[in-house]
């Protein structure tokens, strides 16, 4: 049986980003494992009790505090997402997630800066974050390249094994 990834799932066209606008990565790897069926999708921000379309959110000095344009503290939400992923990834045993990058939940090399000014810094989302402190290894639109090879090289291994 093929591994599990976790997937953001606004990748696959759903209706979930903030501005409820509908984006979709197509990519051949994504259309693989799509038809092998093992992609495990999930958006932390939705499934953490925010709707479909919400304020702008930022994490505040990358201290894991999350606060809307207007100034609401949504840490509590984008904390339950982060878990409710992580839940995710042990129940399919998944070491592997495929996720937006910049995403204040989802980024695993950059994020806002938290001045809702269009500017980024290094950093990682809180669902990344999360993810990452177990052991599941995170990669962006920008990186499934080597997600792939990672793939191949446990898929290999699993087969000497
Ligand atoms: Fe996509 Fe992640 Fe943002 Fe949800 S939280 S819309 S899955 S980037």
């Amino acid at each position: 049986m093929f591994d599990k990834i976790l997937i953001s799932s606004c990748f696959l066209g759903k209706k979930v980003r903030y501005n409820g606008k509908v984006i979709s990565f197509i990519h051949h790897h994504i259309i693989q494992w799509q038809q092998q069926q093992r992609l495990i999708a999930i958006c932390p921000e939705v499934n953490g009790g925010l709707a479909v379309p919400r304020e702008p959110a930022e994490q505040q000095n990358k201290l894991g505090k999350v606060i809307t344009v207007s100034g609401q503290d949504v840490s509590h939400q984008f904390k339950s997402g982060a878990q409710q992923a992580l839940a995710l990834c042990q129940k399919y045993d998944i070491y592997f997630a495929l996720l937006k990058e910049s995403s204040p939940s989802c980024g695993s090399t950059s994020i806002y800066d938290g001045s809702f000014s269009n500017q980024k810094v290094t950093g990682k989302g809180i669902t990344t974050l999360l993810l990452e402190e177990h052991g599941i290894k995170v990669f962006s639109e920008y990186t499934i390249e080597n997600l792939a090879d990672s793939l191949k090289i446990k898929e290999d291994n699993k087969g000497k094994g």
